[in-house]
């Protein structure tokens, strides 16, 4: 699946400018910092994503790498960045809101949570809005080689039991690392499972 060369396809300000919806697309969401760009890569195994993440203003966009014939990854913003002002925010939830409400070939968006951090306000928020959108979700911990086989178990429980009510969320938490590679075949295969449905 990740054999080939990953294409960029689109980089979309607004929502004028996103590509026709063609194949499967699968989107990564979570706050700056989080590990994205190191996950995405780690999954491809290329550097799919250049890291523009770090800087702010810049990040305020929807990405689209295509992979193959039938998959698209949506690289979508950051979000939580603190230098980001009230006004960009606004954009980005605009922005967000609009792309998960009209995408009919968005498969699943993958939420990835920082493990050492935990779900955190802003995060919960998100979740409100992919719910509230009926946008399938899963939860992918970043950074697992930060945590002790124990603070692993308890952060997977917590959330867990955080998921338990909400109507978008799927079950399974994947545990990831870049640095390590734990749980990126696993990731992969979600991704192959999603492609087969
Ligand atoms: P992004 O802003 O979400 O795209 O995050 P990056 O991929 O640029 O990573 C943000 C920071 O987290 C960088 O300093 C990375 O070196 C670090 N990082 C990324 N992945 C991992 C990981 O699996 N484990 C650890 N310990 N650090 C990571």
């Amino acid at each position: 699946l990740f054999a080939g060369a990953a294409d960029f396809v689109a980089a979309a300000p607004s929502l004028g400018t996103l590509p026709a919806m063609d194949g499967v697309e699968i989107a990564f969401a979570g706050r700056s910092n989080v590990g994205k760009s190191s996950l995405v890569n780690a999954l491809t195994g290329r550097n799919t994503l250049a890291r523009t993440s770090h800087t702010p203003g810049r990040t305020q966009q929807l990405n689209f790498f295509r992979i193959g014939e039938r998959l698209t990854l949506v690289d979508m913003p950051g979000y939580g960045y603190a230098a980001v002002g009230k006004e960009k925010v606004e954009a980005w939830t605009d922005l967000i809101h609009a792309y998960l409400k009209g995408r009919a070939n968005l498969a699943r968006v993958f939420m990835l949570i920082d493990s050492r951090h935990g779900l955190k306000g802003i995060d919960t928020d998100v979740l409100d809005g992919l719910d509230k959108a009926a946008v399938s979700y899963q939860i992918v911990l970043t950074k697992g080689d930060a945590l002790k086989k124990s603070e692993i178990d308890a952060r997977i429980a917590g959330i867990q039991a955080a998921l338990a009510r909400r109507p978008a969320a799927y079950p399974q938490i994947l545990l990831t690392s870049s640095r390590d590679d734990r749980g990126v075949p696993e990731l992969r295969a979600a991704v192959a499972r999603l492609m087969a449905e």
